[in-house]
């Protein structure tokens, strides 16, 4: 949805927010950005707070009214800092990011606004919107800075599309029952070579160094490295030199 998604920035007042929005935004893969008659903008301040993003704000689209803003937008949702009470359904952040990006994924132009530093978006902007997002915050003061917010439901857009591997996956192969077998069976035959292990009290070892593997669950690769290690020390052979 990164090129379905456009994020929509409202007369934005500090230009500091626009680069920090367009640093957000790439962080979590998104890239158009459309701004609605900023303050001042381009400015120094957005270029040094986009950071390695610059390239964001050189393709942001500069326009003078929302409707040009949202041209071919079939799906729009509004940022709130507050609930609102009349007006579009308020969703979740994954509700949110999920119902766009279903959108997106059809092939549809989709659009999430959000509003000027400190009046947000007034309420016809927000009538404009088929849903509204809001970001659970502390009630006693739950304005986040808009740079925040992007980054927030960027986040969420990122989820919402599947692109997140799974944390602490690693992209090797586990190793398989019969190779950790092989390698408790290395491990008892060393011990028991080596004295370490006396076979007439073993007491828990092995079920000890199989509790440890198991919570580690080392990839196929880890395991040739310990049981070339076992061989090695099985086998001694003189210590090659640094040279
Ligand atoms: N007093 C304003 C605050 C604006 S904060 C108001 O009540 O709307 C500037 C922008 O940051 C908002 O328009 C919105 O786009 C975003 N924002 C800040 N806090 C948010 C929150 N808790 N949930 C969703 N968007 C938020």
């Amino acid at each position: 949805m990164d090129k379905g998604l456009r994020i929509v920035l409202v007369e934005t007042s500090h230009p500091g927010n626009i680069g920090a929005a367009a640093r957000a935004m790439k962080t979590m893969c998104l890239s158009r950005l459309v701004l609605v008659n900023p303050v001042e903008f381009p400015h120094a301040d957005a270029s040094a707070r986009a950071s390695g993003a610059v390239d964001v704000l050189e393709q942001a689209e500069v326009v003078r009214t929302l409707d040009e803003a949202l041209a071919g937008c079939a799906l729009i949702a509004g940022t709130s800092a507050r609930q609102r009470g009349l007006g579009p359904p308020v969703l979740s952040p994954r509700e949110c990011m999920q119902r766009l990006h279903a959108e997106a994924a059809k092939g549809q132009e989709v659009a999430l606004l959000f509003g000027r530093e400190r009046t947000g978006l007034t309420n016809e902007e927000l009538a404009r919107c088929h849903i509204l997002v809001n970001i659970p915050s502390n009630p006693d003061y739950s304005s986040l800075n808009i740079a925040a917010a992007v980054q927030v439901l960027g986040y969420e857009s990122m989820l919402a599309r599947g692109a997140v591997p799974a944390a602490g996956e690693s992209e090797e192969i586990p190793a398989t029952a019969e190779e950790m077998e092989k390698l408790y069976e290395h491990i008892e035959s060393a011990a028991l070579e080596t004295g370490f292990l006396d076979p007439a009290n073993p007491k828990h070892l092995m079920r000890r160094v199989r509790r440890l593997f198991n919570r580690a669950r080392p990839d196929q690769n880890e395991v040739h490295i310990l049981r070339g290690l076992l061989s090695a020390l099985q086998n001694p052979k003189p210590p090659r030199r640094k040279v």
